[in-house]
């Protein structure tokens, strides 16, 4: 039995990476962000943390100074808080402000609360300040509110009467030091815990194998079982990892029927994965609809907001290396026809097909949006002079130059582009679209394959 639960851990721990990957990505692209923020403007005081918070939905921000002091956050009750009071973070934290690494902890359990919690940092380029992001989990996911790995055992300890205990511990090899969390008598209890028990904790860490102890006096059986623990857990991630303690009192668990003797065990493990596929789940809808609302669902190509996103992106960095982006605004020649000729579906097709040779036909830096309709507009980056835009603007062109091929049928494109440049043009996007459309509408009109605006 104490086998299966092991392997059960271990299901846990793979399904808890899985859910992870997707939180540590966008803490990663929102760290450097604040990151290259930083590097635009170092006066860190001045900066709107609220408004950031907004940008980022539900994570808190953190600043902390060289002396491990949170100068500025988002969450009021940890302004000043003072990380050098506790060493063996301190230590971990000194360690990450000298790097020059994104670091993400894994999900964390509070200690105050039992929150699900994940933590991520990164340091200025000039390793002057950690920029912390944190993440309430549940506060992302709301249906994961009524979910409690605590209040779960608090359940299975009052269904079994043998159960007189479950507790919650963390070790730290760093200091050696080990703390309950929490228990079924209190929510939060003092770090203390008693040098028997300490010992137990301490073996099972190590050997990440579950350890029991027995009072034969006091009939009593305590496991010691490795939960959530990395495959080596090192000095660096002990918080990632929580000792589960069940205590029993073997003569009570004798009298109950052998099968619901362990059966407690396996409920206890299976609420748990249940707990964590829905962490899992709820991440894959979550996903599904950053995906509906981010990309045009026929084409698969970026919609009009996220284009939007990413040229904000370029402009910054094109701003800094002085150089120009190219807006082009596409729209396919006579497409109704297709579509009046040959059925919507195919119309459809050629949509799809379109964009995928937009895809294949040009470079990857190129930022490739479906506006609407049969309207495309594109962001080229790093343009020095004119001469390259019609360099570039003539590879679009020319990726139609080839029919696309529909259930076996040619389709001869083509396509008027209008184009226009930033920052020559106008400074938005908008005014830089508007732009382009009028240039294209100029293209068509003189039926010519593209047209630059002109002031
Ligand atoms: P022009 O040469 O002036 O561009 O003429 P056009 O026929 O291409 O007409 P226009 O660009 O003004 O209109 C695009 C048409 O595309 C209008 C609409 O019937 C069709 N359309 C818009 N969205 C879709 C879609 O998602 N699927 C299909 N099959 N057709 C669409
Ligand atoms: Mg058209």
């Amino acid at each position: 039995m104490e086998n299966s639960i092991l392997q059960e851990i271990s299901h846990i721990n793979d399904a808890y990476k899985i859910a992870e990957e997707q939180l540590n990505k966008e803490m990663k692209e929102y760290s450097i962000l604040l990151r290259n923020k930083y590097r635009r403007n170092p006066k860190i005081e001045t900066w709107d943390l609220e408004e950031l918070k907004e940008q980022f939905g539900a994570y808190n921000i953190y600043i902390i100074n060289s002396n491990l002091k949170v100068i500025k956050t988002t969450f009021a009750a940890d302004q000043g808080l003072d990380f050098s009071d506790s060493p063996g973070f301190a230590k971990l934290l000194r360690k990450r402000l000298q790097g020059d690494s994104f670091t993400v902890d894994r999900f964390n359990i509070s200690m105050e609360t039992g929150k699900i919690k994940k933590y991520s940092y990164i340091p200025t380029h000039d390793n002057k300040y950690l920029l912390e992001l944190s993440i309430n989990v549940e506060n992302r996911y709301p249906v994961l509110e009524n979910l409690d790995v605590f209040a779960d055992a608090k359940k299975i300890q009052n269904k079994y009467k043998s159960v007189e205990e479950i507790s919650f511990y963390k070790f730290n090899p760093d200091t050696e030091e080990a703390a309950i969390i929490r228990n079924n008598k209190k929510p939060y209890i003092n770090p203390n815990i008693s040098d028997i028990n300490e010992g137990f904790v301490k073996k099972t860490f190590n050997s990440q194998k579950i350890q029991v102890k027995k009072s034969p006096k006091q009939n009593h059986v305590s496991k010691y079982i490795p939960a959530i623990v990395q495959e080596k857990a090192t000095a660096s991630d002990w918080w990632n990892s929580f000792i589960l303690k069940i205590k029993y009192n073997n003569q009570i668990m004798l009298n109950e029927i052998k099968a619901k003797r362990n059966l407690f065990l396996i409920n206890f493990v299976i609420m748990i994965v249940v707990f964590v596929t829905f962490i899992a789940i709820v991440i894959y809808l979550l996903r599904q609809f950053r995906q509906l609302a981010y990309y045009d669902q026929l084409t698969k190509l970026v919609k009009r907001e996220s284009f939007a996103e990413k040229f904000a992106d370029l402009a910054k960095k094109n701003d800094k290396e002085d150089k120009k982006i190219t807006i082009l605004f596409l729209d396919i020649d006579k497409f109704k026809e297709i579509n009046d000729n040959f059925g919507h579906n195919i119309g459809d097709m050629v949509l799809k097909k379109i964009a995928l040779r937009l895809k294949n036909n040009l470079p990857q830096e190129y930022v490739i949006s479906r506006l609407g309709g049969d309207e495309f507009t594109i962001a080229i980056t790093d343009i020095a002079s004119k001469k390259e835009v019609k360099k570039e603007v003539s590879k679009v062109v020319s990726s139609f130059k080839e029919p696309l091929i529909i259930e076996g049928s040619q389709f001869f494109i083509s396509v008027s582009i209008g184009v226009s440049i930033y920052p020559d043009h106008d400074s938005s996007l908008e005014g830089l679209i508007k732009k382009a459309d009028y240039a294209m509408y100029k293209a068509k009109k003189q039926q010519k394959n593209y047209v630059i605006y002109q002031k």
